[in-house]
């Protein structure tokens, strides 16, 4: 039971989405309700108005841009519904398996991508799969529409009276992929990673471990060329200064230093596999 009171809405149209958000002291979007309904239960968030954005089926579904190089996942798109998209599969394959990983069905059936890459507070699957593909998340508010890198979106405050539209991700092929140490009671990262290999070399990110999700130039930088083997990726997560890792409950930086390593390591060894 939801103790607080607020009012609901459930418009049929972005602008009108828009016009309520904007005009309402403390209004929320609503999408599969996974993180902001517990939130409300708990009094983790509040709420004075809930904009219901599930009516707004422009926002859903993943198709390629017309040039062919990215693919634009519209906000509202499930998380299962991502992890099971043929495009997705076959073109960002470390966003499919970032959503396949998260939570379980019920979340997933309810969770959206908009929701996820929003989502306040705790680290999560999809912003670090974002982040490696080096992404760009499409927002619309009262000025229009802007597409902000997916780390700068990261690093910020969740978007106040803008609705996120879009995720456009680079189309990679297979040299991408995802792993993840999962919490055992919430299924949240303990540390994920998310990874591509590009002709200029590995993009790497990390979240769990780290404060938010991040890049890592300076190991990208250290495995450039490659291969990559274990041990090089451990000794390139080695030379990190360990305050980059947060130590949570019951794990210390070098912990979790040496397991962003070995996910890391996994992650490049999977793409690689993909590429051959
Ligand atoms: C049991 C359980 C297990 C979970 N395990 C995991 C896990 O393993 N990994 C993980 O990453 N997450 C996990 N989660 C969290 C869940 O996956 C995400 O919170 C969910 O995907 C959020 O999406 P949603 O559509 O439900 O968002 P909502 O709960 O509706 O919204 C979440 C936040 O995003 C904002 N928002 C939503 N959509 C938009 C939009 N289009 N534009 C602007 N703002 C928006 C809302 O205002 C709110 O602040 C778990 C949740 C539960 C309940």
């Amino acid at each position: 039971m939801i103790l607080t009171e607020f009012d609901y809405a459930r418009p049929a149209a972005l602008d009108e989405a828009l016009a309520l958000l904007s005009a309402t002291r403390g209004a929320r979007v609503l999408a599969g309700g996974q993180s902001l309904l517990p939130d409300l239960r708990t009094g983790a968030d509040s709420a004075r108005l809930l904009v219901d954005i599930r009516q707004l089926a422009e926002l859903r579904g993943s198709t390629r841009t017309p040039d062919g190089r990215h693919l634009r996942i519209g906000a509202l798109t499930t998380l299962a519904d991502l992890a099971a998209d043929p495009l997705v599969l076959a073109e960002a394959p470390e966003l499919a398996a970032a959503a396949r990983a998260n939570g379980d069905p019920q979340v997933r059936n309810l969770g959206t991508v908009g929701g996820n890459l929003a989502a306040a507070g705790r680290a999560t699957d999809l912003p670090v799969a974002a982040v490696a593909a080096d992404a760009v998340v499409e927002l619309a508010g009262p000025g229009g529409r802007t597409g902000l890198p997916a780390e700068e979106f990261a690093a910020g405050a969740p978007p106040a009276g803008q609705i996120l539209t879009a995720l456009l991700v680079p189309a990679a092929g297979a040299a991408a992929a995802f792993e993840k140490s999962a919490d055992r009671a919430t299924r949240y990262p303990v540390c994920a990673a998310a990874v591509r290999i590009t002709p200029d070399g590995p993009r790497i990110a990390v979240t769990g471990a780290t404060p938010r999700p991040l890049r890592l130039r300076r190991v990208e930088d250290r495995l450039r060329g490659g291969p990559y083997a274990t041990e090089a990726v451990l000794a390139a997560f080695r030379a990190e200064p360990r305050e980059l890792f947060v130590p949570g409950r019951g794990t210390s930086a070098e912990y979790l230093g040496h397991l962003a390593g070995v996910l890391t390591a996994r992650a490049l060894q999977r793409a690689e596999r993909a590429l051959a």
